[in-house]
């Protein structure tokens, strides 16, 4: 490709690029405005240093506010999945993103996942007002933070329902755990009046690798409802259902 000199229309240093060629033309042929035109030079440079020094200085701002944007840029996209797979009540994980772990999961290994309903959390709402509901819903939360192992996952997948997912560790480890949450929650003050319990009712299922979310939520919900069935505040695995009805 050809060479192009940059030409005084398209360059924003026109003025120096002038001076300095009638600097060069003085240069060649010695006589008086020499010094006019070395003038000219002087002053010109002296123009395009400040220029330069601008344009740095601005360049330097506008990165220093576009490395700013882009760091937003990423806080907000940070945000807006925590708040696409988080609910905003409890903090745990929303339904969406439990049924999108759990079935990741199961791609690669068995699973075990915990059902519970707060048993007639319906009574607390209307007795003493869906504020105080919401902070039941909370304190139902820290119960199972409290005592799920490291790397399970919490999640609200309805209303007053929780989920937790554990990962293939055994089914008895699951059923063990799932008693553990039921004391913990019907142990716990949620200061209500009148020392008003809470309680909960517990479906245990296990689903080996292959399997899909749906699956173990259907056994898991048919134990809970059997544990709601059978007198609330109770734990029961979908592996005792399938015993018993075969
Ligand atoms: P059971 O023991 O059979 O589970 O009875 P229940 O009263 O707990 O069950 P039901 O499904 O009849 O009632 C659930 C209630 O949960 C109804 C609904 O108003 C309430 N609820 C759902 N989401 C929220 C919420 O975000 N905050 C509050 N305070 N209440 C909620
Ligand atoms: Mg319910
Ligand atoms: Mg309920």
């Amino acid at each position: 490709m050809m060479y192009r000199m940059p030409q005084p229309e398209d360059d924003l240093f026109e003025l120096e690029i002038r001076a300095l060629a009638s600097a060069r033309n003085a240069y060649a042929e010695e006589g008086a405005w020499h010094h006019q035109a070395l003038g000219e030079l002087i002053l010109a440079y002296e123009r395009l240093l400040r220029e330069t020094r601008r344009l740095v200085r601005r360049s330097d701002r506008e990165e220093l506010e576009m490395n700013r944007l882009n760091q937003r840029l990423h806080e907000l996209a940070g945000e807006l999945e925590y708040r696409a797979t988080h609910d905003s009540l409890t903090g745990v994980l929303n339904r969406a993103a439990i049924i999108e772990r759990a079935n990741r999961y199961l791609t690669q290994h068995g699973v075990a996942l915990i059902v519970l309903d707060i048993d007639h959390f319906k009574r607390v709402n209307d007795g003493f007002g869906h504020p105080t509901g919401d902070a039941v819903l909370r304190g139902v939360v820290a119960c199972l933070q409290a005592e799920v192992p490291p790397g399970a996952d919490i999640g609200r997948v309805g209303g007053e329902e929780f989920t937790v997912l554990l990962r293939d560790d055994g089914c008895e480890a699951a059923v063990a755990l799932a008693e553990r949450l039921r004391g913990k929650v019907a142990g716990h003050d949620f200061g209500l009046p009148g020392g008003h319990a809470v309680s909960a009712s517990f479906g245990v299922a296990c689903l080996p690798r292959g399997s899909s979310f749906d699956a173990a939520y259907g056994q898991a919900d048919e134990a809970l409802y059997e544990a709601k069935r059978s007198g609330r505040n109770r734990v029961v695995s979908a592996s005792a259902i399938t015993r018993e009805s075969s």
